[in-house]
């Protein structure tokens, strides 16, 4: 089965800004697939050369494996939702969702039952006669859904379709959309700059950065697994030290020598040199911590320092500890109330800790790095200060201070 959408070598320029730079990835028939990325990486860009609003000035787009690069938008087998639902105001519900079939000039009993249909997947059927200033924007926005998908496209195009709705509507709707997406079955392309949206719902997901692909993968992959420093930070939190492979202790462990820190044991699956530089990367929910020294294990790290922070935050606790030269954010989960009657504190001694093989390590001077290099500045636990201004305040917090 051909891709439902594939990018080959697709290049758009505006002026001086290249907004989309060689990019080359397919979409499986039936995901739900998101593209991911900071403000003006160029996922807007990549969405509307789907939808043939936009031409590449180089490189081909394929639908269903038809080249489709130079066809108009009316003759593409997909549709689009926008932020702002874009609903008629002198229409009702019943006759924006019916609106597509009526151009189409299709039989009005037929328009009735699939305008029925589509009021049942999105559980408006006792709002069908109400106009769209009646209805709420969440409600608002399963219309311009309905109205999308009423024409039957083979792809779904959803350009940051919550971003108007509160945080909880969003939730919400992330759900519903997910279930409408199981439900009719077709190919969903979702932009988004928000990674737990994008993480919740997808099959599968696209980082992009500065108009390039960082990484397609599933979600747990991007996340256990980013193939890059900007992938690590912006999915999820992360601390990042800077390292070299110091000595090769076991098959695939290494430790690890990092300035103004303890040597680290870590998983080296990329089986790199002695020398070699590296990112480690500890996500902070990986980490263990508490005021008693834990049972020695010889896979296990286990670290001294001193609480500077402390961030109660109802379902977890947020630690800031210093650890010689650096700062670790260790997330804990609370599961259970108040077990600990004495919580740890700010300025606490205390032990963090864990397994070799829930840190990794990335090689110091990836794809990401390079980009970089051309504009030399200054580090950040590690990482380029200019590799994280792309990142949402949301997407993560302050990585630990090298
Ligand atoms: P956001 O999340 O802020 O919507 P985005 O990732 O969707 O951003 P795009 O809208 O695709 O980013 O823009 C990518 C780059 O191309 C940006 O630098 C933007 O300013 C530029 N750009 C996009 N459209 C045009 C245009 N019509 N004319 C000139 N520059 C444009």
């Amino acid at each position: 089965m051909p891709a439902a959408i594939e990018f080959d070598r697709v290049t758009k320029r505006f002026g001086l800004i290249t907004a989309v730079d060689n990019v080359s990835f397919s979409i499986e028939s039936g995901n739900f697939f998101s593209i991911l990325g900071p403000s003006g990486c160029g996922k807007t860009t990549l969405l509307r050369l789907v939808a043939g609003f936009e031409t590449p000035d180089s490189g081909r787009i394929f639908l269903d494996g038809h080249d489709v690069t130079a066809l108009p938008p009316n003759q593409r087998p997909v549709n689009t939702v926008f932020q702002n639902y874009a609903l008629f105001p002198h229409l009702t519900v019943r006759e924006n969702i019916a609106f597509g079939l009526r151009i189409a000039k299709k039989d009005p009993k037929l328009i009735r039952s699939e305008v029925d249909k589509m009021l049942n997947l999105i559980q408006m059927e006792q709002h069908a006669d109400k106009w769209p200033d009646q209805i709420s924007g969440g409600q608002k926005q399963r219309v311009a859904i309905a109205r999308a998908l009423i024409n039957r496209p083979r792809v779904l195009l959803l350009d940051e379709p919550l971003s108007a709705l509160d945080l909880k509507l969003r939730q919400k709707m992330l759900l519903e959309l997910d279930l409408i997406h199981d439900e009719v079955g077709i190919t969903f392309l979702y932009i988004t700059h928000d990674q737990t949206e994008a993480i919740g719902v997808s099959d599968k997901i696209a980082v992009i950065h500065r108009g390039r692909i960082e990484q397609v993968g599933k979600p747990s992959e991007l996340y256990e697994s980013p193939t890059s420093s900007f992938v690590a930070a912006f999915i999820g939190d992360t601390n990042f030290l800077d390292g070299r492979v110091d000595v090769t202790v076991a098959k695939d462990y290494s430790l690890l020598k990092i300035d103004e820190f303890p040597p680290v044991l870590c998983f080296n699956d990329k089986q790199l040199s002695v020398g070699e530089g590296v990112h480690l990367i500890l996500r902070p929910e990986k980490l263990r911590i508490s005021r008693d020294r834990p049972e020695h294990h010889s896979l296990h790290n286990c670290l001294e320092g001193t609480v500077e922070d402390v961030v109660y935050r109802g379902d977890h606790t947020k630690y800031w500890v210093k650890i010689e030269g650096h700062r670790l954010s260790v997330s804990q989960q609370h599961s259970r109330f108040l077990l600990d009657t004495q919580p740890i504190q700010w300025k606490d001694r205390v032990f963090v800790w864990w397994h070799a093989d829930d840190s990794f390590i990335l090689e110091r001077y990836n794809a990401s790095d390079e980009k970089l290099s051309e504009a030399p500045s200054e580090k950040v636990g590690g990482v380029e200060e200019d590799l994280l201004k792309d990142i949402p305040v949301s997407a993560s917090e302050p990585a630990s201070e090298g």
